[in-house]
C-alpha cells in the first residue's frame, strides 16, 4: 500500500534497499483472502501491480519477463501441445503462449481469482489471451494441483511470487519432483528464480533442489526493471532437452512472430543462457 503521499516504494533484501515510483494515481486497492492487491498509475512505469507491497507487473517491461519463459519453452520443446502456468493471474504468459496455434491446453493455475479480476481491468494487454478457447482457469493452489497429473504436461511454467507464505511450497525438491512426474518424456519447466546479488531467498539452495529433481538444469538472465536488483534469472529444466538447441522445425514460425515480439529473438534466446562466473558460481552451475 502507499506508503507516502504520491510515492509507491517497496522494501527488499531484509528491508534494507528501497525502491521508489511516483504515483500519478492509485487505480486500486484491495486486500483478497490471499493478499494486498494493488494498482497503481506511475510515473515511470506506467500502471503497476503489487502484491503484498512488491512489485510484480508494469506496463514497462512485463514482456521481457513473459516473453523469456514463453517462448525459450516453446522454442526448445519439439512438439509442444498442453502447457500449465501456476501463478502467472496476469496474464501475461497466457498471451505470449495462445501466438502458438499448434498449442492445444493452456491451464492457469492462479491461487487468488482477485488477481486474474483486476488485471483484467486495469492490464488488458497482459490479459487479452485469457478469452481463447484452449486456456483453463483453475482458481487453486498449484502445489497441490499438480500432483493429479502424471506424463501429461510439455511445458510447466512456474510465475510465482517470492518463495513466501503460500508461494514458499513452489521452490521445494518435493514440488519440482511432482513437477517432473506431470512432464511428458520432452517436457520442460521453466521457473522465477530471482536476483543472485540480493539473494534473501537463496538462490543457490533453489538450484540445488532443481538439480535434485531435474537431469538437465541451466539458468537464463534478463533483466526486470522493477524487480529487486534489476538482475532476474530463470531456470530451464528437462529430463534432456538442451535449452539452447532451437526447434529447427519452429524457425520459420519464430522467425515471423519474433518481429512483433518486444524482447524475444532466437539470436537473444541462445545468448540468455551464456551466464558469467558469479551468476554460475552463485546458481552452482559451473
Ligand atoms: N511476474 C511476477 C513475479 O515474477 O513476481 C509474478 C506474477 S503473478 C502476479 C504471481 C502469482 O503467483 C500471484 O498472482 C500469486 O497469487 C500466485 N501464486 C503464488 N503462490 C501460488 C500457488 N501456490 N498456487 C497458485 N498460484 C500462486
Amino acid at each position: 500500500m502507499m506508503q507516502d503521499d504520491n510515492w509507491f516504494s517497496e522494501r527488499y533484501y531484509y528491508k534494507s534497499v528501497i525502491n521508489g515510483y511516483k504515483v500519478k494515481k492509485v487505480l486500486h486497492e484491495e486486500k483478497s483472502q490471499w493478499q494486498e492487491i494493488a494498482v497503481y498509475e506511475t510515473q515511470a512505469v506506467g500502471k503497476l501491480l503489487t502484491l503484498d507491497g512488491k512489485t510484480m507487473v508494469s506496463d514497462l517491461d512485463e514482456f521481457v519477463y513473459h516473453e523469456t519463459m514463453a517462448h525459450i519453452s516453446s522454442m526448445t520443446h519439439p512438439d509442444p501441445k498442453k502447457v500449465l502456468i501456476i501463478g502467472g493471474g496476469d496474464g501475461g504468459l497466457v498471451r505470449e503462449f495462445v501466438k502458438y496455434p499448434s498449442l492445444e491446453e493452456i491451464q492457469l493455475v492462479e491461487i487468488d481469482e482477485r488477481v486474474i479480476e483486476v488485471s483484467k481491468e486495469f492490464f488488458p494487454n497482459c490479459t487479452s489471451g485469457l478469452s481463447d478457447s484452449r486456456v483453463k482457469i483453475v482458481p487453486t493452489d498449484g502445489i497441490k494441483y499438480i500432483g493429479e497429473f502424471e506424463n501429461y504436461f510439455d511445458i510447466i511454467i512456474i510465475d510465482s511470487t517470492d518463495p513466501e507464505e503460500f508461494a514458499e511450497g513452489l521452490f521445494t525438491k518435493e514440488f519440482y519432483s511432482t513437477v517432473n512426474k506431470a512432464l511428458t518424456k520432452d517436457g520442460i519447466m521453466m521457473a522465477q528464480t530471482e536476483n543472485p546479488f540480493f539473494d534473501e531467498y537463496n538462490i543457490g539452495d533453489i538450484y540445488k533442489n532443481l538439480k535434485a529433481s531435474f537431469k538437465n538444469v541451466q539458468a537464463v538472465h534478463a533483466p526486470m526493471s522493477i524487480y529487486p536488483g534489476v538482475y532476474w534469472t530463470f531456470a530451464f529444466c528437462s529430463k534432456g532437452i538442451n535449452g539452447i538447441a532451437l526447434n529447427s522445425e519452429r524457425i520459420p514460425f519464430m522467425s515471423d512472430l519474433q518481429k512483433s515480439l518486444e524482447w524475444y529473438n532466437m539470436d537473444w534466446h541462445k545468448a540468455a543462457f551464456v551466464l558469467p562466473n558469479f551468476t554460475k558460481r552463485k546458481l552452482g552451475l559451473e
